[in-house]
């Protein structure tokens, strides 16, 4: 986790997301200012779905995907729609430590039992749906992934603003990262 840095105070946003919504989110969710209010959003903030994140923001103030990892490849039609129709012009990705989406194989057994167990699935079909979707989702590693996640959408929508940020659990701030 070297490589992320703390966000203590309106110094510490990073020169290319001064006065930009980047600023605003961190100033409502670590530096905890008062909510403005809002009719309209330019802000799309990807994030996992894990259940320990909360982010604190106002109404209306972002777009949200949540998927497994911050996951957006497969989220691409909804990223599109938020830019195009939703007039969103700087997206937010949000990956976490101790996210679930990592070494997902470890969990193999856990993931398929609980289907057949907790879901009803019949066995053979709880096989082939890890077996499919695993490798859709799996991570080796949250930094490394949120940034290859980030060139992605960077290259695909030039015009868009993105930033990866990072989520701590324990201490639920946001942190920039070192991206060198
Ligand atoms: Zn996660």
């Amino acid at each position: 986790m070297e490589r992320l840095i703390p966000v203590k105070t309106v110094d510490d946003i990073l020169p290319e997301y001064r006065d930009t919504p980047v600023q605003t989110f961190f100033e409502y969710h670590n530096f905890r200012k008062p909510f403005g209010s809002y009719t309209d959003s330019k802000m799309l903030i990807g994030m996992c779905m894990d259940k320990r994140i909360h982010l604190n923001i106002p109404d209306r103030f972002a777009f949200t995907i949540r998927t497994g990892g911050a996951n957006l490849r497969y989220s691409a039609f909804n990223v599109s729609y938020a830019i195009a129709v939703g007039g969103v012009r700087c997206i937010v990705l949000i990956g976490h430590n101790d996210c679930g989406m990592v070494n997902l194989y470890s969990k193999k057994d856990q993931i398929v039992g609980g289907l057949i167990e907790g879901a009803g699935m019949d066995p053979e079909q709880s096989e082939d749906h890890f077996r499919n979707y695993a490798p859709m989702f799996e991570i080796d590693s949250e930094i490394e992934f949120l940034l290859s996640e980030a060139a992605r959408l960077r290259k695909k929508y030039p015009k868009i603003l993105v930033a990866p940020l990072f989520y701590i659990i324990e201490d639920n701030q946001l942190y920039f990262l070192d991206e060198g």
